[in-house]
């Protein structure tokens, strides 16, 4: 969220960042419900004090036994309460107007960040390794998954619709291994990693900025509770509302944790195979930081490198993209994303997102530190993935397939694969 002062004077900036980031922000209406508002209190202050002063004369006048001219004053702050209710609810009205109208206002992009419509016109700034050759016909994951016996999809549609599947043997060992290999990692860098709730409130989601735009894509529960679509959600909001104390440096915080995602308006969009389904793991980096743009960029970077790290532990090829303007969420201030190499698709494809935010989450979440002069302020909250599985089984199974038909395990992942350097062929 931004601020409703800064809005007003930087109005052109919140209609182009809507533009470029297609956002539907109606920034005219917020203004007027903000102004109705803002009159609306003001005249409701002013009779507020005409009420209690009249009240104070009622008082003098019964002191002074001037019964009859105090019944007149009565009279008038009876006038004034009527108003005042009517006022009152009016105002309830507005201010329920506002915060909704607030809630579309996006975030700025970043002066870097590439303008574009769609995915089409990220900018690659980033590439590290080259694509996988074979000398053999490659299988894609899907093959290999069916001939190793690594997933079950016909019986995962069966039990619970479309989009799901049971990973089974080697391919549960490879999504654990994956997840265990990051939470180690993350623990090293300082990390402090957590369990989440993922059934949350609806108020947890809007304070992260995900609602109300992502409720389409999210699954409802009875008594208002969510099926989190990341932990990142539960994560920010770990410190909502408080204070937290950062003259130590940031805080790193990291969660393991399924996600569920309706993935509505995708339909016919990735439908075979583990690329887009409704229920992953991943493991998230999230970070709360002082307000400072220059920390923020460092950590972006920072928190980058921790997936790329992850992906080069893998033996994996990938590239990051800055993303544009239209492919970024409303709520990102800058964007990388982190796409390897899937011979399956001859494309590298999306697998980690790294996000900026400044202080964005943080107004929505009550989320504050104090400066060095003992100052309020609002953090800054930045978040990666680490981890991401099973979409990260496309790659590790596709890139590291062998001609006898068995798939290689890259050296890291071995201790978390029971010593294991190969899935055997079949
Ligand atoms: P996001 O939280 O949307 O930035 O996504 C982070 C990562 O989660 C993506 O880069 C993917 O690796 C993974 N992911 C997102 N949605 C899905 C999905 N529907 N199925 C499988 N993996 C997903």
């Amino acid at each position: 969220m931004l601020d409703i002062k800064w809005i007003r004077k930087h109005q052109e900036e919140v209609k182009e960042a809507a533009l470029n980031k297609r956002v539907d922000c109606p920034l005219d209406e917020l203004l007027q419900v903000d102004d109705k508002k803002r009159l609306l209190l003001q005249q409701v202050d002013q009779q507020r004090t005409d009420r209690n002063r009249i009240s104070a004369q009622i008082a003098q006048l019964i002191a002074q036994n001037k019964s009859e001219e105090a019944e007149v004053l009565k009279e008038e702050v009876r006038r004034h309460n009527q108003q005042l209710l009517l006022d009152e609810e009016e105002l309830g009205k507005l201010e329920e107007q506002f915060k909704r109208l607030m809630l579309t206002v996006p975030n700025l992009a970043s002066p870097e960040t590439p303008i574009g419509a769609t995915d089409q016109e990220n900018v690659v700034l980033k590439v590290v390794g080259a694509p996988t050759e074979f000398a053999f016909e490659a299988r894609d994951h899907m093959q290999i998954g069916e001939d190793l016996d690594l997933f079950d999809f016909p019986r995962g549609v069966k039990v619970a619709g479309s989009r799901n599947y049971y990973l089974k043997g080697f391919g549960l060992h490879l999504h654990r291994a994956v997840q265990q290999l990051a939470i180690d990692l993350l623990t090293d860098r300082g990390f402090t990693v957590m369990d989440v709730p993922l059934m949350v409130r609806e108020e947890t989601l809007i304070n992260a900025a995900f609602f109300p735009a992502g409720k389409d894509q999210t699954y409802e529960l009875p008594d208002d509770k969510w099926l989190v679509g990341t932990s990142e959600g539960p994560l920010v909001s770990y410190y909502a509302n408080e204070i937290v104390e950062l003259s130590q440096g940031p805080i790193r915080l990291a969660a393991v944790s399924n996600c569920f995602r309706k993935e509505a308006g995708s339909a016919g969009r990735d439908v075979r195979g583990l690329y887009r389904v409704h229920q992953f793991a991943k493991v998230e980096q999230v970070i709360l930081c002082e307000s400072d743009p220059d920390a923020a960029e460092l950590l972006l970077n920072q928190i980058t490198r921790n997936a790329e790290d992850i992906l080069e532990l893998l033996e994996l090829p990938y590239r990051v993209v800055a993303v544009c303007t239209g492919d970024m969420g409303a709520k990102n201030y800058k964007q990388f994303d982190i796409e390897t190499w899937m011979p399956s698709r001859q494309a590298y494809g999306e697998t980690h997102s790294s996000s900026s935010l400044l202080d964005f989450q943080a107004r929505r979440s009550g989320l504050r530190y104090r400066d060095q002069n003992g100052e309020l302020r609002y953090c800054y909250t930045l978040n990666n993935t680490a981890v991401a599985t099973p979409r990260i089984l496309i790659p590790l199974l596709e890139n590291h397939q062998q001609a006898d038909g068995s798939i290689y395990i890259p050296k890291a992942l071995r201790p978390y694969m029971r010593g294991l350097s190969a899935i055997p062929a079949q």
